[in-house]
């Protein structure tokens, strides 16, 4: 009899402890990273859909890069919530320039997508991207899906159509979409070019259709979306301290997102990776140095 009382006291003392672990602050995050999206173009930009979601939750356009401006520290900063100088990554390159402070158990950038793995080994997480060389600063061993898109140029709703599929069938946790076109247009054209306004318009769209499949998939009112982007341009290149490469735009809204919120405190890369943590009350690396942003209500 004693020992039974023990058992459920005991149990109700775990069950108890299990509650204090925060609830969840939404059930998915999906962030959508627009590449080359500088905050330089805003002023005339079109694109009504990014603007009305800015209203909808928080933003900024002052979002600092990560040294250089170029897409590969900058795209891993944003999961791994290091600065280039515990990354190690500087380049665009399959691996780091010099070594890492940390690294997986898989030799990998330890991002949220590992630490998920670690808490919820069931969770679904995935990633879809445009650029291929953005699975080097994912931990591909830690997500559940991964797909980088042929030709995205040649096909560019191929994004859509992917993301949205997956999204619809997989109402993922964690999933991080990639789109190259804003870039392909800098580089091509120059920053402030014709060509890169009138791609604006044609990106805001594909990220509206994208947000519209999770309103499908039924997990809209349950997810948090962020756009972001991993650097400007300065004519038709970047990687240098210009504001119109270091300066880039960040939205963020959905559940339990301030509504109408301009960030003002200072936002570098890594903090989007720390704001994703915290929605699953995720307990980061000591080597991470991003803290959460403070969009939370
Ligand atoms: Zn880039």
């Amino acid at each position: 009899m004693k020992r039974l009382v023990y058992l459920v006291a005991a149990l109700l003392v775990l069950g108890a402890c299990q509650e204090k672990k925060e609830k969840d602050i939404a059930g998915h995050v999906i962030v959508i990273g627009l590449d080359g999206w500088g905050t330089w173009c805003m002023d005339k930009a079109e694109v009504p859909f990014i603007r009305e979601m800015m209203k909808e939750g928080s933003g900024t356009l002052d979002k600092r890069t990560v040294r250089p401006s170029i897409s590969g520290p900058n795209w891993a900063a944003q999961m791994n919530g290091t600065p280039v100088e515990v990354s190690g990554i500087t380049g665009n390159e399959d691996h780091p320039t010099f070594k890492p402070l940390v690294l997986t158990e898989h030799n990998a950038q330890p991002t949220f997508f590992h630490l998920m793995r670690l808490e919820r080994p069931e969770a679904e997480t995935g990633v879809v991207c445009e650029w291929d060389d953005f699975r080097n600063y994912v931990d591909l061993q830690c997500v559940s899906y991964e797909k980088a898109i042929d030709d995205p140029t040649g096909h560019p709703d191929a994004i859509v159509e992917e993301s949205a599929r997956y999204i619809k069938e997989k109402k993922p946790a964690i999933c991080f979409i990639h789109i190259d076109a804003l870039d392909h247009m800098g580089h091509s054209y120059g920053q402030g070019s014709a060509e890169y306004m009138a791609e604006l318009p044609k990106v805001d769209d594909r990220v509206r259709r994208i947000v519209e499949s999770a309103r499908e998939a039924g997990i809209y009112d349950d997810s948090i979306f962020i756009i972001t982007s991993d650097h400007g341009h300065e004519g038709t290149g970047h990687g240098g301290d210009s504001t119109n490469e270091i300066e880039t735009p960040l939205v963020v809204w959905g559940k339990g997102i301030k509504k109408n919120h301009e960030i003002t405190e200072p936002v570098i890369q890594y903090d989007v990776a720390a704001t994703v943590a915290k929605v699953f009350h995720i307990k980061t690396p000591n080597s991470w140095r991003g803290v959460p942003i403070e969009v939370f209500e």
